[in-house]
């Protein structure tokens, strides 16, 4: 179907941070599947994790039990340091889905009404996360959707306190709006918002499906500021290109679906289970939430120095930064990078992102630095 527009590569083989296309040309892989390919392209924890599995048991729905599943949700808890539940679907939209009908619940079983969720802010294509998603463009197109969403500009803790009452259910908050422009809020703005929920009673739900597991140097990006959600949502990165989605739900929140409630023929899959194990072990054995952290600042530091008339400058943290441009070049910018060897996304008209695999080093990352000059020339003529 038309929806995505004619991709301008057909891409046929991936190793590391490289990627091939079918006329057999080499790219420095820097978006990584939209934030997913984690380890890079075919890494071979990756690959043994997901053949072994699939060669020992690639499905058994949730009418049983598997093993990887009960491993994979115990190690989020782990890493979470929570008590806790999960629920495992196959898609970020799915999981923010399950977050929302949570809220739902919570919100029918305490008198609460409605939702709050951010101008600009991305949660997914379903009707129920296309709700909460703040861009007027995807959102209104197919509205209505008879639920009492308030959206409030990103950022804003005047505006999230006073959108936030006793009757409100949840509040939906990225930790940093990716599809909007990887733009981070002012320091202590999650801080606030864990805060603001705390003292009305609403449930705090914090989308990081694109932020999390290591792509800003930490964990969860909630990290960064102490500010634990009371509902997390996971996917893209978390099964290093294995489709999967994880919802946590910490403390007593982790009951509120009972049984009935909520469920997925795929959710909980041992395949994908099973490459998010590996994701999350070599991140750890590798050390590669130091590497997000180092490299970022290679990026970012390098592209910082540049002084060109398109570059405005560069927001973002760890392995998921932005090239903020002065004018609207970025599809322009995007061409000339790939001409050069390098992937990157024009994000928005003025933007670029670059959220590389977290395997990539300093060297890699230094020589789209050095590249990036020419790049910006070409786009700009
Ligand atoms: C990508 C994304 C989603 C949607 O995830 P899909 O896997 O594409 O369904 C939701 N929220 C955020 C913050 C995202 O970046």
């Amino acid at each position: 179907m038309p929806n995505y527009g004619v991709p301008p590569l057909a891409l046929v083989r991936g190793e590391g941070c490289t990627v091939w296309d079918a006329d057999g040309n080499a790219y420095l892989d820097l978006i990584g599947g939209i934030a997913v390919t984690s380890l890079g392209h075919a890494h071979p924890a990756l690959v043994a994790a997901v053949t072994g599995q699939v060669g020992t048991i690639a499905h058994t729905s949730n009418l049983f039990l598997n093993e990887p599943e009960v491993r994979l949700a115990e190690r989020l808890l782990g890493l979470l340091g929570g008590d806790g539940r999960v629920f495992l679907a196959n898609s970020g939209t799915e999981a923010n889905e399950a977050a929302l009908k949570i809220a739902i619940k919570y919100g029918r079983t305490h008198g609460r009404s409605y939702f709050v969720a951010t101008e600009e802010g991305f949660h997914g294509r379903s009707l129920g996360a296309l709700s909460l998603t703040g861009k007027a463009a995807i959102r209104e197109p197919f509205g209505p959707f008879g639920r009492d969403v308030r959206f409030v500009p990103y950022g804003d803790v005047d505006a999230l306190k006073s959108a936030v009452t006793e009757d409100c259910a949840a509040v939906f908050l990225e930790p940093t709006q990716g599809e909007a422009g990887v733009v981070p809020p002012p320091p202590g703005y999650l801080a606030a918002a864990r805060e603001i929920c705390t003292a009305n009673g609403a449930l705090y739900v914090g989308d990081e499906i694109q932020s999390a597991i290591g792509r800003t140097g930490a964990w969860f990006a909630f990290q960064h500021e102490d500010a634990r959600p009371d509902v997390l949502t996971l996917a893209k990165g978390l099964g290093g290109g294995l489709p999967i989605g994880a919802v946590v739900a910490f403390g007593e929140h982790g009951d509120i679906f009972a049984k009935g409630d909520h469920g997925s023929t795929f959710g909980g899959n041992p395949v994908a289970a099973s490459a998010a194990l590996a994701v999350l072990d070599t991140l750890e054995a590798d050390g590669l939430l130091a590497n997000a952290a180092l490299v970022g600042r290679v990026l970012a530091d390098g592209v910082a120095a540049i002084d060109h008339p398109l570059l405005a400058g560069v927001r973002g943290r760890g392995l998921w930064q932005a090239l903020v441009l002065t004018s609207d070049a970025s599809a322009a910018v995007q061409d000339a990078a790939r001409a050069a060897g390098f992937l990157v996304n024009a994000l928005r008209p003025n933007a670029v992102r670059l959220a590389p695999p977290l395997t990539i080093t300093a060297e890699q990352a230094q020589s789209f630095v050095d590249a990036l000059p020419a790049i910006l020339e070409e786009a700009a003529r």
